[in-house]
């Protein structure tokens, strides 16, 4: 019997089950057969055939003191498959491992000043970190289903309609072939035929900080970037132009070739600069904080100045996104979300004096939002066809 789009519906349960015990594991059998609308039965065989292929676990019965038999919990099978995230960024190449749980397996980091160079020597340097990674995985025994990058970049969509990166303007990079260059190097370490995925950090950090969410997610840790989520579905993966959207007529200078960019005041470069800093990523990957916000918690005049007017740039700039798409909230993740009350208070006040104002919720995952996203949506495959997404073309 087939369902739409010619899966059957043993397909679709067994992507239902999957998906179930990758959100809430561990669950019992029982559970599952409720959430998901299924006899024990049809769970009992279905989980049987998900544990066969490597995906679940059987965790065995847990004691129960009240009545009924003990029940019997699954898990996603900790030697399952594995994505990849890498991130390129100004001063580092961070990369980690994650499994069907969500949970990050192996993190590995090199510090290198990705401003001097090129994307091919930026991904280059990536090579010892991958290798790392690679490593880590095939040592557990552990299959790579994918890998997938996320970059601030300004993305247009090549004649297979996938992104394409036209620029990286806090890298200083254009018309990069990333996607190219990494499956390049990913042969060089011996790792054929492993899928390769770009795409914005706004929209990866969204996948995973709203999970069934119905919600505009604003975030970003170099560039700002907003991106929809419909019931926990992140549209439009490649948008990566709201930080540039115009916000002052005759504005500052943007790294884009363009000027009065939101980016120009919110970004990451642009508000370093207002406190007399420079620019850095890796103490807030590191610690969750960065130099920028130290100064803004101890009252810096720079600082507060600064994050008062991005509160008011960042609402006006969000009022035809509201207007237009009318979300259930505002999710605000990132580095902008880790500044807390200078930025939310102001930011708060204006947005509720707009005409379509929904609540402001921040995002709880800190600076590897993007990255752990991006490891993760190369297993949703593997979720959404879990016996056959390996015999995929
Ligand atoms: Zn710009």
């Amino acid at each position: 019997m087939s369902g739409a789009g010619g899966r059957t519906v043993r397909q679709h349960n067994l992507a239902l089950l999957m998906g179930l015990i990758c959100e809430s594991a561990p669950v019992t059998r029982v559970e599952l057969a409720e959430r998901a609308g299924l006899t024990k039965v049809t769970v009992t065989n279905l989980v049987g055939e998900l544990i066969d292929a490597g995906l679940v676990q059987d965790l065995g019965t847990t004691q129960r003191t009240g009545p009924g038999r003990p029940a019997g919990r699954v898990a996603p099978d900790p030697l399952g498959p594995v994505g990849i995230g890498l991130q390129l960024e100004v001063d580092h190449v961070a990369g980690c491992v994650v499994d069907l749980s969500g949970r990050v397996r192996r993190r590995e980091l090199r510090r290198a000043d990705l401003r001097r160079m090129s994307p091919a020597e930026a991904v280059r340097a990536a090579r010892p970190v991958l290798r790392r990674l690679f490593d880590h995985a095939t040592t557990a025994g552990q299959l790579v289903t994918g890998i997938a990058l996320p970059v601030p970049a300004l993305f247009g969509r090549d004649r297979e309609g996938l992104p394409l990166v036209r620029a990286v303007p806090s890298l200083g990079w254009r018309d990069a072939d990333l996607r190219g260059l990494l499956t390049g190097e990913l042969d060089a370490l011996g790792a054929l035929g492993i899928d390769v995925r770009i795409g914005g950090p706004v929209a990866f950090a969204a996948g995973a900080e709203c999970r069934d969410a119905d919600v505009l997610y604003v975030g970003g840790e170099a560039e700002i970037g907003a991106v929809l989520v419909q019931d926990g579905v992140v549209r439009h993966r490649s948008a990566g132009s709201w930080g540039h959207v115009p916000v002052r007529a005759r504005g500052r200078a943007c790294p884009c070739g363009r000027t009065g960019c939101l980016e120009a005041y919110a970004g990451r470069a642009a508000m370093a600069r207002a406190a007399g800093l420079a620019e850095t990523a890796l103490p807030r990957l590191l610690s969750g904080t960065e130099p920028f916000a130290e100064r803004l918690a101890a009252g810096d005049r720079a600082a507060v100045r600064a994050t008062t007017e991005v509160a008011r740039l960042l609402a006006d700039a969000l009022a035809g996104p509201l207007a237009v798409l009318d979300p259930g909230a505002v999710v605000l993740g990132g580095r902008l979300a880790a500044l807390g009350e200078p930025l939310l208070d102001p930011l708060g006040s204006r947005l509720a004096e707009q005409h379509t104002s929904p609540p402001l919720h921040v995002g709880t995952l800190g600076p590897e939002a993007a990255l752990r996203g991006a490891a993760s949506s190369v297993l949703a495959d593997v979720v959404a066809d879990p016996l056959g997404w390996s015999d995929r073309p």
